[in-house]
């Protein structure tokens, strides 16, 4: 099954959607026009089920294949949101919205999984039931979390979900995955060093918050090079700095530190936080300061199950002659919650050359489309073969 005609026919409006969508971003939960356009869209499409505000503002449709013999619910997940970036592409569908724009490519996704709604309402050609899943706030909300909060995974008995994700820097339409731990971990901490302020010139008087601060960014690194075994991974990154003195000859009282820590596995992602706060406090101690830690665990590790990455590889293969091994990515995905409820699996689909995703100057490759939801109906007709 190379790329379905049907989608070369398609394209056309699939591409005026995805512009459509680029034109006008919305972020994290306000996804209002996105999820009135996608419901709308759905039932223009003859789903036999189209339900809004599951997660808040996300939509789940329901197409049941010819026949419905084979026990199998299988969803297909895309998310909608864009982020809080001002574009400057210069294209002419650009974001109407200033300081919102679709830098991650979700205009696509969304795109290509309305499209491949469209394709599978009209075909059926398969046995058992999909479930398209429309998200809100990937970008740090929690989106896919609430919308399992939700129940829908029970609610549609999904056996199995799938997501993809663009990416620039492999070749439009190619396909990349690997099973197992693939997207990190992403927690977030907030440092707060408790000195004693004074006078610059007299700092025998005080607890140099800033001094301290150094130390501990510093003995922080260690966590990485001395407490984590080599091979596993983790990033620790201090990001803000702020000093409670604005003035040259303050010493400081306070310094407030922001950062992050990006893992693969449960026991790094412990080890990490148990080091960052016993460091932390220890440094803070030893210069006679006090630190205070707030540490907020973000998403968990995504984690590709082996079978379907397997099946979702053939597809792959099957679209587009190949698929290569991704290597692991230390960004974090929300899809991870969908994949601890239920196996499945995540695979990327090259964008092409140009400005990667978060960039200002980013865009969706339209070019992508006709792969992209190729893969979706083949995941569908391939796992659910018509009876
Ligand atoms: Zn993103
Ligand atoms: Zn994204």
């Amino acid at each position: 099954m190379p790329v379905k005609n049907r989608f070369a026919e398609l394209l056309p409006e699939i591409t005026a959607w995805r512009r459509d969508l680029h034109e006008n971003p919305e972020i994290l939960f306000e996804t209002h026009r996105t999820s009135a356009l996608v419901a709308e869209k759905l039932r223009e499409f003859g789903c036999d089920e189209v339900v809004t505000g599951i997660g808040r503002t996300g939509v789940v449709g329901v197409i049941k294949g010819k026949t419905d013999t084979s026990g199998k619910v299988i969803g297909l997940r895309a998310d909608m949101d864009a982020l809080p970036i001002l574009e400057a592409t210069g294209l002419a569908y650009a974001s109407k919205t200033p300081g919102a724009m679709h830098a991650c490519g979700h205009d696509g996704h969304t795109a290509m999984l309305l499209g491949a709604a469209k394709y599978l309402s009209e075909t059926r050609n398969f046995d058992g039931q999909v479930v398209v899943i429309f998200q809100p706030a990937e970008e740090g909300g929690g989106g896919g979390r609430e919308m399992c909060e939700d129940g829908m995974m029970d609610r549609w008995n999904i056996t199995e979900v799938y997501g993809m994700h663009n990416w620039p820097g492999r070749p439009v339409g190619s396909f990349a995955i690997r099973p197992g731990a693939f997207f990190a971990a992403t927690d977030q901490f907030e440092i707060i060093i408790e000195g004693k302020g004074g006078h610059a010139a007299k700092p025998q008087e005080t607890v140099d918050s800033t001094l301290v601060a150094a130390h501990v960014i510093t003995a922080l690194q260690s966590i990485a090079s001395r407490n984590a075994d080599p091979v596993d991974q983790v990033v620790v990154s201090v990001t803000s700095i702020e000093s409670s003195s604005k003035a040259f000859n303050v010493i400081a009282q306070r310094v407030h530190m922001k950062g992050t820590v990006r893992t693969m596995s449960k026991g790094m992602r412990d080890l990490a936080e148990k080091r960052l706060k016993a460091i932390s406090e220890g440094t803070a101690g030893a210069f006679g300061a006090v630190a205070a830690i707030k540490y907020h665990r973000g998403y968990p590790c995504m984690v590709n199950h082996e079978d379907q990455t397997a099946f979702a590889a053939e597809v792959a293969r099957s679209v587009s002659g190949g698929c290569e091994d991704a290597p692991l990515v230390m960004g974090g995905e929300d899809f991870a919650f969908m994949l601890e409820e239920r196996p499945g699996a995540y695979i990327l689909v090259g964008n092409g050359d140009g400005a990667s995703v978060h960039h200002p100057e980013y865009n969706f490759n339209d070019d992508a489309i006709p792969a992209g939801c190729s893969w979706w109906a083949g995941i569908v007709e391939q796992r659910m073969p018509a009876a």
